[in-house]
């Protein structure tokens, strides 16, 4: 059975989307949206051969095979020129995830939608959309074998510089004094913010705990640049806590 995590990813696509998976591993996620009528086609990309057999047997055994394309290779290099209009990555760090797309920015041409998850580093996923023009439209939070995820939805659209201005426009708490700067919105997310669940408040809960033991071993050293990171540090779990 599918995670819950793969099927909100795989509700997030628009119906009859040509898809590429990257980081496909099992194929799982091409496998559903394809029997699911989501995707007409997909691509899933592996760059590991391991995974790649995996992907390769999966999608034999569902017979899908003149629908599924499994191929090898970095990032976006596995998809040809307009061949896919959507494209999802998921459960890698952030970090990957702004370097495949950045590294893949002509295969993005005829790309409408992206659903990206990344595991960590959530905030450099939205800096690389906000610097690259994809209107951020939806972002989802959820829970799953004690493990927090963040699915999150670009678009293009028509303005989608000006619908992310609005976005990201530093706006108050409600109910507080607090201002969200765009640095926090990056990092806390402009929707789930906007209505943050249970599963939201206990993310940041963890994190404020984790920042608290970085700053206390931090202060523990004398150097001058770490008595700035402990400050920085210290700022950024005053703010949280306010927000929460
Ligand atoms: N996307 C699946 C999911 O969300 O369940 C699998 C996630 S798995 C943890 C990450 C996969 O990404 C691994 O199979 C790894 O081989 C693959 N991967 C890592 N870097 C990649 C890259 N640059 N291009 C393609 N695949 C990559």
């Amino acid at each position: 059975k599918l995670s819950a995590r793969l099927i909100q990813i795989a509700e997030r696509l628009p119906k009859g989307c040509k898809l590429a998976d990257i980081g496909s591993d099992h194929a799982l996620l091409p496998v559903y949206a394809v029997k699911n009528g989501l995707a007409l086609s997909a691509v899933a990309g592996e760059v590991n051969e391991g995974p790649l057999k995996a992907a390769q047997q999966q999608v034999a055994q569902a017979g899908l095979t003149s629908s599924i394309a499994v191929r090898k290779g970095d990032g976006l290099a596995v998809v040809g020129p307009g061949e896919v209009d959507t494209i999802t990555i998921a459960g890698m760090g952030g970090a990957l995830i702004a370097s495949i797309l950045e590294a893949g920015q002509e295969k993005l041409a005829g790309v409408h939608t992206l659903v990206l998850q990344p595991n960590v580093g959530e905030d450099l996923v939205r800096r690389w959309l906000l610097r690259h023009e994809w209107a951020l439209t939806e972002e989802s939070i959820l829970e799953e074998d004690g493990k927090i995820y963040e699915i999150l939805t670009a678009r293009r659209l028509p303005d989608s510089t000006g619908f992310n201005a609005q976005l990201y426009a530093p706006r108050a708490l409600p109910g507080s004094e607090m201002k969200l700067t765009e640095e926090l919105l990056l990092l806390l997310g402009p929707w789930l913010i906007k209505e943050p669940d249970a599963v939201w408040f206990e993310k940041w809960h963890g994190e404020i705990k984790q920042l608290e033991r970085i700053r206390s071993s931090v202060s523990s050293s004398s150097h001058e640049a770490s008595r700035v990171k402990e400050q920085e540090l210290a700022e950024l779990a005053r703010q949280l806590t306010e927000v929460m």
